[in-house]
């Protein structure tokens, strides 16, 4: 019984339950016997949810039946494990949150309960999102399909692997500074970072709160399309949740494109890429020649504070939304605490790994009165600049592209003692958080048998835009359909 294969998407999905093909119970008993193969060699995910996936699987089926069924229903689906999911384990990927479980759901998570979709488990992470490669995790690193000796990308590494080895239809991922398009690149697959304020990040665990969105990780653009669909719009219990009209993403995928101006920007394309991921970029650019776009020369100026700009903001805000984790009101305690400074300092230290107190001590420190002006104020300022200059390439262009990141997937261990390279991983996709701005990764290509990523950059709330620019290209190459050997 074969209902799905390397390639089967969303959207096959959709159609295959609404026509009667196959049930929603035979689809996730496939993806849990795919999980339960793959998984000890992927480790993509932390928890599977077996029972309650079958369950949410045969009420989807009876609503089916009924001719109640709304587009994810009875979809299987993975999320990242920052998602706060009620009575399930919600790790972030922590020694912190190791046995966390929230009263409540994220947003994101109760939208897709909402349409009765099906929820396979929850996915590996870098601690806190902290990461670019999955190697922070308390559970272990994630292995590439693509090959196993290396990296998924991260933090969304478990999410990317889980899709790319077909462990799951489709997931969801969050990306602060490329969590979503770095990983998307690295294991091959298509994902979505959306407008900031577009997706609500109720329940779903803060790492720097003014960057964070959640979006979708698929196999296609229009998969991508599909799932935002479900996971966008306003939410009251999010301050900074916008509150305006979605689009239907998919009515607008077909259009051509056709007098589509797209803007390459030189910094984009300098020092520290490989030129191999430039080649395969630079070919992804000739197709949409070939599709009508025109093709113009832009630049990003500030776009080279990008990082620094990144590791003092996202630090300072981290620092202050992980003080939450104290040990008292919940996650790890220490065992027999001498005082209460005591039980502060060891549950603290051990409930959390290196990394992510490499980063409270930074911020911590940023944002300490006497270097409050020098560090975070400077942030800030410089946020401003990076966001002005895409501003005006806006005004001279539709799109904007290149590479989502500087090199194909590296060896597991590399880079991890090596802070400094792992954060220039995200020297491409990291400004476009800064700015809060829309942008997505898909297939472009191989370099030695591994993913290159092509980095698409919208103007604010042109998500429609972007799938529709992305999907055009799918349907005229075919990166996105190779899948690995693993499976
Ligand atoms: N790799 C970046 C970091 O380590 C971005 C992570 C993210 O987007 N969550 O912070």
């Amino acid at each position: 019984m074969d209902r799905i294969d390397n390639h089967t998407t969303v959207k096959q999905l959709q159609l295959g339950l609404a026509q009667g093909d196959f049930s929603s119970v035979e689809l996730t008993r496939e993806y849990l016997d795919r999980i339960q193969q793959l998984n000890p060699r992927i480790n993509a995910f932390i928890t599977v949810t077996e029972d309650q996936a079958l369950a949410q699987a045969e009420d989807a089926d009876n609503l089916i039946a009924r001719g109640d069924g709304q587009a994810m229903t009875g979809i299987p689906l993975a999320h990242k494990d920052i998602f706060c999911t009620d009575g399930i384990t919600t790790t972030c990927g922590s020694h912190m949150l190791e046995n966390f479980q929230a009263p409540y759901s994220a947003t994101v998570i109760e939208k897709f309960n909402a349409q009765h979709a099906v929820m396979l488990g929850k996915t590996n992470m870098d601690e806190f999102a902290m990461g670019s490669s999955n190697e922070t995790s308390y559970f272990g690193p994630v292995k590439n399909p693509w090959n196993l000796e290396c990296v998924p990308g991260g933090s969304s590494g478990g999410s990317a692997a889980a899709v790319a080895a077909s462990m799951t239809a489709a997931a969801t991922g969050t990306d602060t500074g490329g969590s979503i398009r770095q990983p998307a690149a690295l294991s091959g697959i298509t994902g979505l970072k959306p407008t900031y304020g577009l997706v609500s990040r109720y329940g779903m665990i803060a790492f720097a709160s003014s960057l964070d969105q959640a979006g979708p990780m698929a196999r296609s653009a229009q998969d991508c399309a599909l799932l935002l669909q479900a996971m966008a719009g306003f939410d009251r219990r999010d301050s900074t949740s916008l509150q305006r009209d979605v689009p239907d993403y998919e009515a607008t995928l077909e259009q051509d494109l056709a007098g589509l101006r797209i803007g390459l920007p030189a910094e984009f394309f300098a020092e520290g890429l490989n030129p191999a991921v430039a080649k395969a970029v630079d070919e992804a650019i000739e197709q949409y020649k070939k599709l009508g776009a025109t093709i113009k020369d832009i630049s990003l100026p500030n776009s080279k504070f990008a990082v620094p700009t990144y590791y003092v903001v996202a630090t300072a805000e981290c620092s202050s939304n992980l003080s939450r984790f104290d040990g008292v009101r919940f996650g790890h305690r220490c065992d027999e605490p001498k005082d209460l400074e005591d039980l502060y300092k060891r549950s603290r230290g051990e409930g959390f790994g290196a990394e992510v107190k490499r980063r409270i001590l930074t911020g911590t420190y940023a944002l300490s009165a006497g270097y409050y002006d020098a560090f975070y104020l400077k942030g800030q300022k410089l946020r401003r600049l990076i966001s002005q200059d895409f501003a005006q390439a806006f005004e001279q262009v539709d799109v904007i592209a290149g590479p989502t990141a500087p090199d194909v997937a590296f060896k597991i261990g590399d880079k991890s003692d090596d802070p400094v390279s792992m954060y220039l991983q995200d020297i491409f996709t990291i400004s476009v958080n800064l700015a809060g701005l829309p942008g997505m990764s898909i297939p472009a290509g191989f370099v030695d048998g591994k993913p290159v990523g092509l980095q698409l950059i919208g103007n604010y709330f042109d998500e429609a835009r972007l799938l529709n620019v992305a999907h055009q290209l799918q349907l005229n190459s075919d990166w996105h359909l190779q899948s690995p050997e693993v499976i």
